[in-house]
């Protein structure tokens, strides 16, 4: 069940600001608000959509690879891609999902090693 109140929810409606990277019609990318690297985006597809899980399941194919395609240009205009990144989404209590609309944390800018996972 999605919550349409969630926070992203309401970013994405432009209800509370966020330092935006990059958003068209489809996607929105913007800088977390407690970085755990020097580089450190959210990326959510505009869609009212919980998790991953349901993201996959709900969504169709086209809507998928735009979404990861997008990530890729992202890393790209951060920088990121020559020295490396890391991708994390969070599914659930057990993943430690704080908020119920799908993203992937984009995270890098330095070496992380095993310090963020
Ligand atoms: P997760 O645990 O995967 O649900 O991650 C949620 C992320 O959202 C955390 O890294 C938070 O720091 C981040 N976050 C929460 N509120 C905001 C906000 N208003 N703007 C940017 N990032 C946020």
């Amino acid at each position: 069940m999605y919550d349409d109140n969630n926070i992203f929810a309401k970013i994405i409606r432009s209800e509370i600001p966020c330092d935006k990277v990059y958003e068209d019609d489809n996607v929105l990318f913007f800088y977390d608000i407690n970085p755990v690297a020097k580089v450190h985006v959210l990326g959510i597809p505009k869609i009212k959509c919980a998790n991953f899980a349901d993201f996959i399941e709900q969504t169709n194919e086209q809507t998928i690879k735009n979404f990861f395609n997008k990530i890729l240009d992202v890393v790209k205009m951060l920088g990121l891609k020559e020295n490396g990144f890391r991708l994390i989404t969070n599914n659930g209590p057990n993943g430690g999902q704080e908020v119920p609309h799908y993203h992937v944390h984009i995270i890098g800018g330095e070496p992380l090693g095993s310090k963020v996972r």
